[in-house]
C-alpha cells in the first residue's frame, strides 16, 4: 500500500548567507519531493484514510475542498493509484465556468467533480449532509477536507521520523492543523514548533491545536498568522519576488500559498530576533508546488 512515495524525504540545509548571524543552523525537511501531485503533507494525511477504506472494501472514495486545494488533487491521484473510485464536493458553481489547473488535474486522475454553492459546502461537516452525500454516492468512505481527521494526523506522525533532535524549533505552514498536531505529538514535549497560517484570521487555529495535542504536548507550540498576504490563495508581488529571490539563493522552489508565506515569515522573525542565537530550526517543506501553475510565468523555477 506504501506506494505513493517516488523519492525519499530528505534535509537540505539553506544557504547560510540566509539566516547568519542570526541563528546557528536553518534546514529544509523536503517532503515536497514524494510525489509530484500526492505531495509533501498531504500525503501522509491521505495514506491511513486509503488504507481504511481498502481494509473496509469501499469502492469510492468523496472529499472536499475549493478550486485550487491541494488535498483534492492529492486525493485524486492517490485514489487513481489504488483503483477507487473518487468523488470531489468543490466549493463554489462558479468554479465551473473557471476551471482550474487543479481542477482540471483532478479530472485528469478520474475524480469526478461535484460543484456546490458555498453555503451547501459550509454544510460539510453536519452528518445530515454526510448521510445525504452517502446515499447520492454509493456509500463512499468520506474524508474530511483537508484530510483533516484523526487518520491524517497519526499519518503525519511519520514526518516526526524524519527529524532529529538537534534541531531546537521546527517550523511548517498550517491550513487544517492536522499536520501540525502529528508532527508535535510524535516529537518530544519541549520542542519549539510554529506554525504559518496563510489566510486573514489565522490566529484561530491555535484554538483548534489545542484540541489536537496531546495534553504534555501544549507547552511551546504558536501558529503565526502575520504572513497572509491578503488572504488564503492571494498574492503579491513582493511574495513572488521573495519565492524566486530565496530560489536563486537555495535552489529551493517554494508554493505561493503556504510555504512561500511560511518562509516570508521566517526571513522577517530571523530579523526580528524572534528565535535564540543558537538555534538549530528545521523547516518542513510541506509540497503544494501544483498550485503555482497559475504564476508560473512570473516564477525563475
Ligand atoms: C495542505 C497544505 C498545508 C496545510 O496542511 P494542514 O495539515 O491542513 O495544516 C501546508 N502546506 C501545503 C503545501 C499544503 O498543500
Amino acid at each position: 500500500m506504501d506506494t505513493i512515495p517516488n523519492r525519499e524525504p530528505f534535509i537540505q540545509p539553506l544557504h547560510v548567507d540566509w539566516y547568519r548571524p542570526y541563528v546557528a543552523a536553518l534546514d529544509m525537511l523536503r517532503l515536497d519531493v514524494v510525489h509530484p501531485v500526492v505531495s509533501g503533507n498531504k500525503w501522509y494525511k491521505l495514506k491511513h484514510n486509503l488504507q481504511h477504506a481498502i481494509e473496509e472494501r469501499y469502492k469510492t472514495v468523496l472529499t472536499f475542498g475549493g478550486a485550487y486545494s491541494n488535498h483534492l488533487v492529492a486525493a485524486a491521484a492517490a485514489a487513481k493509484q489504488y483503483g477507487l473510485r473518487s468523488i470531489g464536493i468543490v466549493r463554489g458553481t462558479y468554479a465551473q465556468d473557471s476551471i482550474t489547473p487543479t481542477l482540471l488535474e483532478c479530472v485528469e486522475y478520474g475524480m469526478e467533480l461535484q460543484f456546490v454553492s458555498r453555503e451547501e459546502y459550509a454544510m460539510k461537516e453536519e452528518g445530515d449532509y454526510l448521510l445525504q452525500l452517502s446515499q447520492r454516492f454509493d456509500t463512499p468512505y468520506i474524508i474530511p477536507e483537508g484530510g483533516a481527521n484523526e487518520y491524517g494526523r497519526i499519518g503525519c506522525e511519520e514526518i516526526a521520523s524524519f527529524i532529529d533532535n538537534k534541531y531546537t524549533h521546527i517550523c511548517l505552514a498550517v491550513g487544517t492543523g492536522t499536520s501540525f498536531c502529528g508532527v508535535a505529538n510524535a516529537l518530544p514535549a519541549d520542542t519549539n514548533v510554529y506554525g504559518y497560517a496563510p489566510m486573514k484570521g489565522g490566529d484561530y487555529l491555535n484554538e483548534i491545536i489545542d484540541i489536537y495535542l496531546e495534553a504534555d504536548k501544549r507547552a511551546n507550540k504558536k501558529i503565526y498568522a502575520d504572513w497572509h498576504f491578503g488572504g488564503f490563495g492571494k498574492r503579491t508581488d513582493e511574495l513572488i519576488g521573495f519565492m524566486n529571490e530565496f530560489y536563486r539563493m537555495n535552489e529551493i522552489p517554494l508554493d505561493m500559498v503556504y510555504t512561500g508565506k511560511m518562509m516570508a515569515g521566517i526571513q522577517q522573525q530571523l530579523q526580528q530576533q524572534v528565535f535564540p542565537a543558537d538555534a538549530r530550526i528545521l523547516c518542513i517543506h510541506t509540497g503544494g508546488l501544483q498550485g503555482n501553475a497559475s504564476v508560473q510565468q512570473s516564477l525563475i523555477y
